[in-house]
């Protein structure tokens, strides 16, 4: 959605919560959302609820994405359409100065619809590329400042691993996963979870951590210093996505943690799932309000990946 179309489709703040409120109760009733009780009574002020049995009030930003804001919800929306039309992301800068808010409140917020974002596909299937990433993380340096472990490139680097799986087919989706390690038990675990074996062929290029794959998957490899592809299989959308997330990342997100790259996966893979969906802007909406309050946390499974937590 343009942000024209998304001016133009709510010109108010009602106009906004009331479309929060049909996407949440699509028949106009109204659950509370602490109890699910329907014995709700409305209130006179706009667009607040009291829960009869708990007696307690709430509106529809309870137990959502927009919970404990003071962000608009209007605001709330442009930040959505923003993140979704921005190919290479948006910034908590850019996003203060196209709103006018605080870098913090951006901040959170874009950090709360990537939470809604999250883990939309869980597996693929047909011709899989698979390929890795290596983002952020700088040398390590000792108390004197003398730089003692030097990032090496490639496999062996200090920097942030990342896994990235995307189908070959025109509109395949993709998954991206932040790893602990690339060793050929932790990348079998990851893709067992995320690939349906009998329906995939997958794709790799000659990294010794994809030996194992042949006893589990069909598995065709690419050795890249004799050949780019095997007839119509290559691993290029797999690096082409790999491209896009880096310059995004290395581009927007100057300082860039581990600790919040799942986040940042998840808007990236969902952009490019959604990228032929016109009614991605919506999607999105539907999430935030469905998919319960983001908490911004994740947990490190050391043997498989990290994975952002609902609560
Ligand atoms: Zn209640």
């Amino acid at each position: 959605m343009t942000i024209i179309e998304l001016h133009k489709k709510f010109p108010s703040q009602k106009d906004a919560l009331r479309h929060l409120e049909n996407v949440r109760w699509p028949e106009g009733k109204v659950i509370c959302p602490f109890c699910q009780s329907n014995r709700i009574t409305k209130m006179k002020s706009e667009l607040r609820y009291h829960c009869n049995k708990e007696n307690r009030t709430f509106s529809v930003r309870a137990k959502t994405i927009f919970e404990d804001s003071r962000l608009d919800i209007r605001s709330w929306f442009f930040a959505v359409a923003l993140m979704l039309n921005a190919k290479k992301g948006i910034s908590a800068n850019q996003l203060k100065r196209d709103l006018g808010i605080t870098y913090k409140t951006a901040w959170y917020c874009l950090m709360r619809i990537r939470c809604a974002l999250a883990d939309q596909v869980n597996f693929l299937q047909g011709i899989v590329q698979i390929d890795e990433a290596f983002l952020g993380g700088k040398p390590q340096k000792d108390n004197f400042g003398t730089t003692i472990q030097k990032s090496k490139r490639g496999r062996g680097t200090l920097k942030n691993k990342i896994l990235v799986m995307v189908e070959q087919k025109k509109g395949g989706k993709s998954i991206a996963k932040l790893m602990p390690n690339l060793t050929s038990e932790t990348l079998l675990t990851a893709l067992k979870k995320y690939i349906k074996k009998d329906l995939s062929i997958l794709v790799t290029d000659k990294y010794k951590g994809y030996s194992k794959l042949d006893d589990y998957f069909n598995h065709i490899t690419i050795n890249h210093s004799k050949q780019f592809s095997k007839g119509k299989i290559s691993i290029n959308k797999a690096e082409n996505f790999i491209g896009l997330l880096k310059r995004g990342l290395v581009g927007q997100y100057h300082k860039l943690s581990a600790k919040y790259l799942p986040f940042y996966l998840s808007e990236f893979t969902f952009r490019y799932n959604n990228s032929l969906d016109k009614n991605s802007f919506s999607k999105a909406i539907e999430l935030s309000v469905n998919k319960g309050k983001c908490m911004l946390r994740y947990k490190c499974n050391t043997n498989n990946h990290v994975e952002i937590c609902q609560l």
